[in-house]
């Protein structure tokens, strides 16, 4: 089964989204000690197609607040055990440093890497979300991990590729 990971600084809305699409967790894998423990599995289906959902990041002892070199861990491990990744930012704070420290690093790899700028829970805030095109991906699925608007649209296009 293809694996899906989602990748992204603490708070953008990685584990609101993951709940949202997960219809049963799988077991923590521990396979590397230290890193795994702050993944999640699930498993998700989208037309048809099954595929296993990791989210990284944000579970050491209920806080969000992990270094910047423990994200890039879990984004090395992503990058090679996922078959696409998922790569969410957050509008209402903008571009950020680590952002842009995430981008270089998947656009390093042969991945397929889905940007995902989550907050956009009305339509007003859809012009904001055009300042992530200087992540230098080709684009962008403007979504709510709340409200669950344009998971639609980057799902068709996620699972084309499993
Ligand atoms: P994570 O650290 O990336 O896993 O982020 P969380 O899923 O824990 O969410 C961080 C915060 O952002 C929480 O307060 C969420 O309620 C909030 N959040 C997540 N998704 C959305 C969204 O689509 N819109 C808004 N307005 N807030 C969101
Ligand atoms: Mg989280």
């Amino acid at each position: 089964m293809s694996i899906v990971a989602i990748v992204g600084r603490p708070n953008v809305g990685k584990s609101t989204f993951f709940n949202r699409l997960i219809q049963r967790r799988e077991a923590i894998v521990d396979a590397i000690s230290g890193v795994t423990r702050d993944r999640h599995y699930g498993k998700s289906d989208w037309n048809g197609k099954e595929f296993s959902l990791i989210d990284t990041g944000g579970y050491v002892v209920g806080s969000d607040d992990i270094f910047e070199a423990e994200i890039d861990k879990q984004v090395e491990l992503a990058i090679d055990e996922a078959d696409a990744i998922i790569f969410m930012v957050d509008v209402e704070s903008g571009v950020t440093g680590m952002d842009e420290e995430v981008a270089q690093l998947l656009r390093k790899s042969k991945k397929p890497v889905f940007l995902a700028v989550n907050k956009v829970d009305s339509a007003n805030r859809l012009h904001d979300a055009v300042e992530f095109y200087s992540l230098g991906f080709e684009k962008y699925y403007p979504i709510s991990g709340i409200n669950g608007s344009g998971s639609g649209d980057l799902l068709d296009d996620l699972v084309k590729v499993l």
